[in-house]
């Protein structure tokens, strides 16, 4: 496994630890997790925190009725248990995204947004957020963008540079809406992100602005 050098936040895996992230964040998290055992390691110990902190609570008392339900419901789990069907997602795809892919990235109605770039929406979450996976061609570049809100990026394969540095498979990162940056994919391959972006994104450059409103409509 190559090594990750770019993570989320202790805040940020606090907060998925506590589930209180919303589904467009929690998905990069996740996405990330299954390339980062350190991370990992470290989620465990904030969900042994969490786990702590809740037996200092004191619990409710379930009533006799409600602890007779939940046993018939697990009584009739155990009757009902069938083999799960095995998935046809391609391995490589981070689990959490199987829900969106049913077979591999080449199987997605992606749509060309540039002579170097793809696009392909998976989802909105309910704060606004867009969801999608980026494409960009080998050597090819994300022109220079700027964005209303934070982006999220994590790279699933390939790898990518930009003005801070060079980012390879399971990196994570949070750009803020004063980031302007220029990712370029490596040479030898194509790179494909899962990419959250809070606000519409901004071209910047004399040919782009041409087609800022074009990208502007389709975050309306
Ligand atoms: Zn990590």
């Amino acid at each position: 496994m190559e090594k990750t050098h770019n993570h989320p936040t202790d805040e940020l895996l606090a907060a998925y630890s506590a589930g209180s992230l919303p589904l467009s964040q929690a998905l990069c998290v996740s996405a990330h997790l299954e390339h980062c055992p350190a991370c990992v390691r470290k989620l465990q110990r904030l969900n042994r925190v969490g786990s702590e902190l809740m037996t200092q609570l004191k619990p409710a008392a379930a009533s006799a009725a409600l602890k007779e339900s939940l046993m018939a419901k697990l009584d009739m789990l155990d009757e009902e248990t069938v083999e799960p069907a095995p998935s046809v997602t391609d391995p490589s795809i981070p689990r959490c995204l199987h829900q969106f892919i049913e077979r591999g990235y080449e199987d997605l109605p992606w749509k060309r947004v540039s002579a170097d770039i793809q696009t392909v929406e998976l989802c909105r979450d309910s704060n606004g957020a867009r969801v999608e996976l980026l494409k960009i061609r080998p050597g090819g570049s994300a022109t220079t963008h700027t964005h209303l809100g934070d982006e999220y990026t994590v790279i699933l394969e390939g790898s990518f540079s930009d003005e801070s540095g060079v980012y390879a498979r399971g990196d994570f990162m949070v750009k803020d809406a004063s980031d302007k940056h220029t990712p370029v994919a490596t040479q030898d391959r194509e790179c494909i992100c899962l990419a959250v972006t809070e606000g519409p994104i901004q071209l910047t450059g004399f040919f782009n602005r041409l087609f800022n409103p074009l990208l502007r409509r389709g975050y309306a």
